[in-house]
C-alpha cells in the first residue's frame, strides 16, 4: 500500500542524526525552554521572514495565543474560511470570539479575498486567513482590506511553512502567522507541537509571557494564560529535520509536477491550482472527484492510500450550530468538503509510487 505519508521511512533515514539530537537533549536535562528551542525560535523566525518566534505547545494553542495577544474575546468577530481544519475556528471559540466565514476561491480552496468587505461588521477584529493545503492565500487584497478597516490578521500556515507569495515567506504578512509541526506536517516532531512568529515585538512578548502562566517574571503573573510549551526534545528533533525542509519542500514541488503531468487530461479530475507568483509547498497533493466513494475503494483495491481534508465545511459542523448556518451559505466550501481527495504525498516519494498511484487514479476515474 502507498501510503499518503511516510514517517517510518524518513526517521529511518535519518536516524543517525536524530537519534543523537535527542540523547544529547535528554543528557543536557534543560527540559522546559532549553537550548534546543531558544534556537530553533531564532532559525525558524529567520525562515519565515519574522524577527520573532515563540515555541508552543501545538498550532491550536499558537492561534489562540496569537488572538489573545491581539486581546480578541467575548464580542469580537474573525472572519476566516468554512473550508478548514477545526482548529482554525476552535481557537477563535476558546478565546470567547464568534467565526465569521467567508466562501472560498474553488480554484485554489482558500478563502476569496473579494467577500470579505462585505462580511465585515463594526465587530469585526480579525481576518483569519488559513493557506490550505500549503498553497499560499491572495495576501495583497487581504491585507489591502485589512488595513483600509483597521482589521489585525492572524495567518494559520499549519500546512504551509515555507510558503512564498510575492518572494516572501506565509507568516510574515500578517500581525501573527501560526506553525505547526504535527507529525504529518511539512515540518513534522514525534508529538505535538508548534511556533508562533511574528515581526511585532509587542506581541512577540504578549505570546511569550501568555505560554507561560502569564507571567514575564517567575512566580510574577499578570494574566492568566497557559502552559504551552514547545518541548525541549521536541525542539531537538526539529532543528535536525529543519535543516532537510527546503530539500523536502523542492522535492514535493517536483511530485506536483509530476502528478500533473501524468494525470493531465484525465476527465472529471480537476488539479490543484496555484496563483500567481507563489511557492505552493504540497501539504497536500488534491485533487477533485465525482464519486469519491467509488474511486477511493478503487484506489485502495489497486494499493493506493488517498484521504479526505476535510468532509465537512465548519459551517455546517455542529460545535458551529450555535451560528445558524445551513446548507447552501457557502456552496464552493460545500462543494469542495464533497468533492476533494488527497492523494499520497510526501518527500521520498519515488516516481515509480507516483506512476502507481496515477495510473491507478486514471483507471478509476475512467471507469466513472
Ligand atoms: C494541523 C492544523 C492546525 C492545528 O495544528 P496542531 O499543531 O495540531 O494544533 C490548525 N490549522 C490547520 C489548517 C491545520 O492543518
Amino acid at each position: 500500500m502507498i501510503p499518503l505519508v511516510d514517517l517510518k521511512l524518513q526517521y529511518q533515514l535519518h536516524k543517525a542524526e536524530i537519534d543523537a539530537a535527542m540523547q544529547e537533549a535528554a543528557a543536557n536535562a534543560q527540559y522546559i525552554l532549553g537550548p534546543n528551542v531558544k534556537a530553533l525560535e531564532a532559525d525558524l523566525a529567520a525562515y519565515c521572514d519574522c524577527k520573532r518566534g515563540v515555541g508552543v505547545g501545538n498550532c491550536t494553542d499558537g492561534l489562540h495565543l496569537a488572538l489573545r495577544a491581539l486581546r480578541i474575546g467575548p464580542g469580537d468577530e474573525v472572519i476566516t474560511s468554512p473550508f478548514t481544519f477545526v482548529a482554525t475556528t476552535e481557537a477563535i471559540g476558546i478565546v470567547g470570539a464568534t467565526p465569521v466565514f467567508v466562501d472560498i476561491d474553488p480554484a485554489t480552496f482558500n478563502m476569496d479575498p473579494s467577500l470579505i468587505e462585505a462580511a465585515i461588521t463594526p465587530r469585526t477584529r480579525v481576518i483569519l486567513p488559513v493557506h490550505l493545503y500549503g498553497q499560499p492565500c491572495d495576501m495583497d487584497p487581504i491585507m489591502a482590506i485589512a488595513r483600509k478597516h483597521g482589521l489585525r490578521v492572524v495567518e494559520d500556515c499549519a500546512q504551509a511553512i515555507g510558503a512564498t507569495y510575492h518572494g516572501r515567506k506565509v507568516g510574515s504578512f500578517g500581525d501573527i502567522g501560526c506553525l505547526s509541526f504535527f507529525p504529518s506536517k511539512n515540518l513534522g516532531c514525534f508529538g505535538d507541537g508548534g511556533m508562533v512568529v511574528t515581526n511585532d515585538e509587542e506581541l512577540y512578548g504578549r505570546v511569550e509571557m501568555l505560554r507561560r502562566h502569564g507571567g514575564r517574571v517567575k512566580y510574577h503573573h499578570e494574566e492568566i494564560g497557559l502552559n504551552s510549551r514547545l518541548d525541549e526534545l521536541q525542539g531537538a528533533i526539529l532543528r535536525v529535520k529543519f535543516r532537510y525542509l527546503e530539500e523536502w519542500t523542492e522535492a514535493r514541488r517536483r511530485h506536483a509536477v509530476r502528478y500533473n503531468e501524468l494525470l493531465a487530461g484525465t476527465p472529471n479530475l480537476p488539479l490543484p491550482s496555484e496563483i500567481a507568483d507563489v511557492r505552493a509547498v504540497y501539504h497536500q497533493y488534491t485533487v477533485r472527484v465525482k464519486d469519491r466513494k467509488a474511486i477511493q475503494a478503487t484506489l485502495a483495491e489497486a494499493g493506493v492510500s488517498s484521504f479526505v481534508y476535510y468532509p465537512v465545511p465548519l459551517h455546517l459542523q455542529e460545535v458551529h450550530a450555535d451560528r445558524g448556518y445551513e446548507r447552501g451559505a457557502f456552496g464552493y466550501a460545500e462543494a469542495a468538503a464533497d468533492e476533494v481527495l488527497s492523494l499520497p504525498m510526501f518527500p521520498e516519494m519515488t516516481e515509480e509510487q507516483q506512476q502507481k498511484v496515477a495510473r491507478a487514479v486514471r483507471a478509476a476515474s475512467h471507469g466513472q
